[in-house]
This record gives C-alpha cells, structure tokens and sequence, in this order.
C-alpha cells in the first residue's frame, strides 16, 4: 500500500484509549477499527456488510440499545455492519475527533487532521466511501478540473483525464481512504450532536442507541443533503411518474417518454440534455429564472480559472466582464431561454451557479437542435396535466424535479444554535462558533471557484484550528 510520507502516523494502537470499540454484529466478541485495518478494501474500513437478516437482528439483539427514532433507511442497512460503542476507558483529550460523512470534505478533513498527528474517525451513514458520488446520474463529469478537484495531498491519477467521470472520482475516493489510512467506520448515522455534561468535548449520537465522545467534532454531511421538492399544489395526484434528480441515473429508462425536468442548475440542464440526446420522444426545461451560461472551457482555458481569479474582485467588473464572455456563446432568447437580465456574479451571491456547458452533449446544442423545448416555470398538478406560469397547460409521463438539495442540518446541529434562518451553519472552515467551541463545519458552500477546490483548501485550516486549540489545552 502507498504511503503519504509527509504525513505523520496515527497514533492509534489497537485497544489504545480513544479506540471506538467495535461489536461485530453475529457474535459477542469485540475488535476496533484499527483490527478492521486488515481488511483489503481500505486499510482501517470498521464495516462489515452483513446480508443475513438473521445475523442483523441478533446483532440488534446483542446490541441492546434502542434504535434511533429518526432512523433513516440507511439505519436498517447499518443495522448489519459493525457497529461502534464508545470505549469507557476514553478519556479527557484522548478522544479522537470525530468527522461526520465520508464524502470528499469529511475525507479531506481527516487526512488533514492524519497529518497533524491527531486520531480522527470518520462515520458515514452508507456502507462506503462517496455515497452520494455513488448515486449521482452516470453520465456525469467533474466540471471542475482534475487538478482543482483533488482533495490535499493526492492527485487525481492523470489517467482520469482532465474531466473525471463519476465512476473514476469514486475509485479516487477509495483510493484516498487508503493512501491516507483513514479510520472508517461504515452504517453509523449520527443523528444528534450535543456538548458533552461537563462541556469538555462533544457526544454523538447514532443509530442504535450508541454515544460516541469526541474532543472536536467535525460535520461533513453535504450541502446536498436531502432532496428538495417543492410543494407543487396537486403534485400528490399526479399520475404520471415524479422524480427527483437525485434519483435520476440514465436516459435508456425514459426513452420514447415524454419528460419534464424542473429547474435549470447545472443538474436540470445535464439530465434534460441527458435524455435528449438518449432517446426521449420529447424534452421540457421548465425554467423559473433564465440561467447564466458559459462553456466549460473556452480554447482550452477552464471557466473554473476564470471563477479563481476573479472571485475576489467586486461584484459589478466580474459581472461586466461575463456579460462579455457570455456574448461569445450563442443567443438562445428565440429558443426561450432569453439572457437573463441580472449579472452572473451578482446571482452567484444568491446562490445561482452559471450552467457549465459541455459542448456536444451540452444544453446549447440539445436547446438550438430543439431537442430540448425551455418552458415556464411549473405552477401545480392536476391528474396528469402540468400547469405552467404562463398558463400553458403540459401533459409530460414523467417530471424530473431538478430543484435542488437542503442541508438537512437541524436534526443534527439545530438545537445548538450554530445554523441561519436557511438552515446552513453560521460559521465555516476553521471557525468555530462561540456556543459551540469545537464544533467545525465544512462543505457548506456553493462556490463559483468549484466545492471541491474550496473543502480541500478548508481541510488543512480545520486540521490545524483543532491542532492549536489542543496545544492550548495542554499548556492550560
Ligand atoms: C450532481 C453534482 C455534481 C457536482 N459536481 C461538482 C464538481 O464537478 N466540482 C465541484 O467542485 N463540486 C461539485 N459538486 C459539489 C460538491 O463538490 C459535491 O457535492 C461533494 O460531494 C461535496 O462533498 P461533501 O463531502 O461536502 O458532501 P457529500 O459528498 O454529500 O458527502 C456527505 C457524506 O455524509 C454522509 N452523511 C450524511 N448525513 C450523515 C449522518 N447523519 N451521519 C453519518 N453520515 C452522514 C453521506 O452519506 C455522505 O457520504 C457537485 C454536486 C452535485 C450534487
């Protein structure tokens, strides 16, 4: 196995004290991740993917704490992987700090937290690495670049091109994981986080009634969280099939239907064009506000560069200098997707990221060969007919809801009073918010410069605001 050489050992020994013991689900005998070290898949994965129910409910059974009332599916999947208790010999500063979520910013943080010689232990709900890479639609590529996709201390393998598809960037996660001898452990979903009695540290508490005690804590649980649908009046009695994007995988599904998709992110446009280009008798955009277009990369320079370099210059020059851009890409105002009259900087502030065109298979080409009809927005439901804002009155098979994700935060975190009126964390990166002292967020923006650039430039800044806060507390 590669090793990072500038990175320090974990200081981890099996049975050390800050070691989550681990219960194997069909017997009584116990091991801790660091055992788990010796399974091939990632060096130190604490999951083990039981398919026999028999084995789950005796695991339950051996367990025998309570579930979790809010248990998600991916409880019951978790029922039979290997599930952590906190060990009773923990204590003070030697818990490890815990990372919720094993997707790319969770992953980074903890290697960053490796390298700083400090025990981090990742927990993810699902059974691996990369969760929602796993499920995201298959025909999809980065749109940011290799070189800025890559999370800290190693490349994605050239070999990957210079626009990853899904499937290589989930291999790179894996391959992170182990490079970096992460601390995995697999069906744990953390429903609540809560300061620890005597306010030195933080108690997480997970599926089956566990309670994991860490010095810090670190939530990485995606700012795609849980899928957005709006409440559409008559969407209940819709008899057609409605979707949302996140359950979108391939075109074949919906060839000769006829399909709606809601809502013109970088997602709605890539399925829309997804499943022109795949087969569907008939494509609809339903479009609230016209987006701001730009090619992904223009003679060979990326958009991204260009969203690095200017993101720090004032609102109005960055938007006076896409209007320009965006002049070099063709006018589709009479195919009804006019230019919107907003600038692109000033939507990206609200939270509107341009579409990333990606040429022959992109929106541009599937919009002017009108293989993709943009329509207004959609209104409400009734039976099978779609009302649009216009009063157009559509009659789609399918409706695929591209309206995007919420952070899914309060559950988990709200009660701490560490989230805005959105729902999203008040502090970020390396900040910890003054109520909650060692509790770290990252993932939790939508960047013009690319989500991943920026977790993999948080990752080091949260690795070492917990390193400083614990030399503090030694030399208190
Ligand atoms: C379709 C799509 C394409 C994107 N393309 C790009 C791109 O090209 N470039 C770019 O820079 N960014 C892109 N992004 C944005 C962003 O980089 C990704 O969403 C990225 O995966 C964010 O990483 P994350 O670790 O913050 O969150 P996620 O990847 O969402 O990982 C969160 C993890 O936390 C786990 N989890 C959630 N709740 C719990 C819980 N309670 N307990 C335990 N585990 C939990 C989840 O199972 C998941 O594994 C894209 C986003 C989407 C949706």
């Amino acid at each position: 196995m590669p090793k990072n050489p500038a990175k320090a050992p974990l200081p981890e020994t099996p049975g050390s004290p800050g070691s989550p013991a681990v219960a194997a689900p069909d017997t009584t005998s116990t091991t801790n991740i660091a055992d788990a070290a010796k399974t091939p898949r990632t060096a130190r994965t604490a999951q083990t993917a039981q398919t026999d129910d028999r084995a789950s409910d005796d695991a339950t059974r051996a367990d025998s704490a309570p579930r979790a009332d809010d248990a998600t599916p991916a409880d019951d999947a978790s029922r039979a992987a290997r599930t952590i208790r906190a060990d009773p010999t923990h204590g003070g500063n030697d818990h490890p700090v815990y990372v919720v979520g094993a997707g790319p910013g969770g992953l980074a943080t903890a290697a960053a937290l490796g390298a700083h010689g400090i025990r981090a232990v990742v927990v993810e709900r699902s059974s691996d690495v990369a969760a929602s890479w796993r499920t995201h639609y298959e025909r999809l590529r980065l749109h940011t670049t290799r070189r800025w996709s890559s999370l800290p201390g190693l490349p994605i393998p050239r070999s990957a091109g210079r626009w990853v598809r899904r499937d290589d960037f989930v291999r790179y996660c894996e391959e992170y994981a182990r490079f970096h001898q992460l601390d995995l452990a697999t069906g744990v979903t953390v429903a609540r986080v809560d300061q620890a009695a005597d306010r030195d540290g933080w108690v997480l508490r997970a599926n089956g009634g566990r309670e994991l005690h860490a010095s810090a804590v670190v939530v990485a649980t995606g700012y795609n969280h849980t899928p957005r649908l709006p409440d559409w009046p008559g969407m209940d009695g819709f008899t057609g099939e409605l979707l949302h994007a996140a359950d979108y995988r391939r075109p074949d599904r919906y060839a000769g239907r006829d399909v709606l998709v809601v809502g013109v992110g970088n997602t709605g446009a890539e399925i829309a064009a997804d499943l022109a280009f795949g087969g569907a008798a008939r494509v609809r955009l339903a479009v609230r506000t016209a987006p701001h277009i730009l090619r992904r990369s223009t003679l060979g320079w990326p958009s991204q560069a260009s969203a690095v370099l200017v993101r720090r210059l004032p609102v109005r020059i960055v938007d006076r200098a896409a209007r320009q851009l965006e002049r070099t890409l063709p006018n589709l105002t009479e195919y009804g997707l006019p230019r919107p009259d907003t600038g692109l900087y000033t939507r990206v502030r609200e939270g509107a990221i341009p579409v990333l065109d990606t040429g022959r298979t992109g929106l541009i080409r599937a919009v002017r060969r009108r293989r993709v009809e943009p329509v207004a927005a959609v209104v409400s439901f009734d039976g099978d007919r779609v009302t649009l804002a216009d009063g157009e009155v559509v009659g789609p098979e399918v409706v695929i809801a591209a309206t995007g994700y919420r952070r899914g935060l309060e559950p988990l975190v709200g009660h701490l009073g560490v989230l805005d009126g959105r729902g999203c964390p008040l502090v970020h990166g390396r900040e910890t918010h003054p109520a909650a002292r060692g509790l770290y967020f990252t993932g939790y923006a939508n960047p013009i410069s690319g989500a991943l650039r920026e977790l993999s430039r948080d990752a080091p800044r949260i690795a070492g605001a917990i390193a400083r806060s614990r030399r503090e507390r030694r030399r208190a």
